[in-house]
């Protein structure tokens, strides 16, 4: 049995690794300070004798009494509108939170591993993206705080890495979606699902010719799981290649939802990424590791999600406004 510590771990992926450590028989410490996440993603482990929270703010200094074999920094705001409602905690998170763990993993000798981003490859000029390609990415744009938050992070676990001997991994996540995703996050899937539900038409952002590829938490999990285990220390994608315009995607979902709701145009985001996919060669060759999940499939599962959300949660959206990043 391991002791693992998973931070943001009431979040989407968070949750849904704290499960899979639980599921494999291991003692899981969990970390979230709530601000995007939810402990109803984690409610059901509390009676667990594996399982502990900790509501704490890792951008503080972590103390975890005991050995830890694995440190998991999960926690981060991880959509744009969260970026832009708490852009200076987004980039604490990514910074001071990831100097606090990785204090802590030299202090424990735990592998250390951080949830990096396709974000890091900004509007990539380079199609589908390799772990080599460096990125490009507008430091002072409204996404910024994020993408440069991971990018150090990345940078300062390879420091630890290279400089003190820690034993690290990091992961390239794309976008990934299934249940316990925030309805009002203002990402696409939530976006298109709830007003879907609500009977209102889907919002494309500028024609809709800028291209996502989805991946299903499941599949997510999996590799993430693969990497952790194994000996391999430079980032590894892991996402589903499978791209598809945004405009084709919200016809998807109409078709899914069996609406008849129309799509309506709203100006694109500042600094939207034209094109995401991963390339996975390396996850294939190294960890073996492939989606197995088809879009159809992943978005039918995650649509019962959402329809199994009440009435009061529904009507708590969000919209987002991407001409200003001031703060009012
Ligand atoms: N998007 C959209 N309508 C929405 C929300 C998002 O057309 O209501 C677009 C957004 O502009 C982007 C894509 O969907 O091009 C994915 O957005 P999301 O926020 O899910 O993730 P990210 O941009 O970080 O990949």
């Amino acid at each position: 049995m391991k002791r693992i510590l998973i931070t943001g771990a009431a979040g989407f992926l968070g949750s849904h690794l704290c499960d899979r450590f639980i599921a494999e028989g291991h003692e899981v410490i969990a970390m979230d300070n709530l601000i995007t996440g939810d402990l109803k993603n984690i409610e059901h482990l509390f009676p667990l004798e594996r399982f502990t929270f900790y509501n704490h703010d890792v951008t503080n200094f972590v103390h975890v009494p005991g050995e830890l074999d694995y440190i998991l920094h999960f926690a981060s705001p991880a959509s744009p509108i969260d970026y832009l409602k708490i852009p200076i905690q987004t980039l604490k998170v990514g910074a001071m939170g990831t100097h606090n763990l990785l204090g802590l993993a030299k202090e424990k000798n735990a592998r250390f591993m951080i949830a990096s981003t396709s974000e890091i490859y900004g509007d990539p000029l380079v199609h589908p993206q390799t772990e080599e390609y460096y990125g490009n990415v507008n430091t002072i744009g409204p996404r910024g705080v994020y993408d440069e938050a991971k990018r150090f992070q990345e940078s300062i676990t390879m420091a630890y890495h290279r400089f003190h001997g820690l034993d690290t991994r990091i992961v390239r996540i794309f976008n990934t979606y299934g249940p316990r995703m925030r309805l009002n996050d203002g990402r696409v899937i939530p976006a298109f699902m709830g007003q879907a539900l609500r009977g209102e038409d889907l919002t494309v952002f500028g024609d809709g010719s800028q291209t996502r590829s989805f991946c299903f938490v499941d599949d997510e999990i999996e590799g993430i799981y693969r990497l952790l285990m194994s000996d391999y220390t430079l980032p590894v994608n892991i996402g589903n290649p499978n791209e598809i315009s945004i405009k084709d995607f919200a016809e998807e979902i109409i078709k899914l939802t069996g609406t008849d709701q129309k799509i309506i145009y709203k100006p694109l985001p500042k600094d939207d990424p034209m094109q995401r996919q991963p390339d996975i060669t390396k996850a294939k060759e190294i960890l073996g590791w492939e989606p197995k999940v088809g879009r159809e499939e992943g978005m039918r599962k995650t649509f019962e999600f959402f329809k199994g959300l009440s009435k009061e949660e529904l009507e708590k959206t969000e919209h987002r406004d991407f001409t200003t990043h001031n703060k009012k």
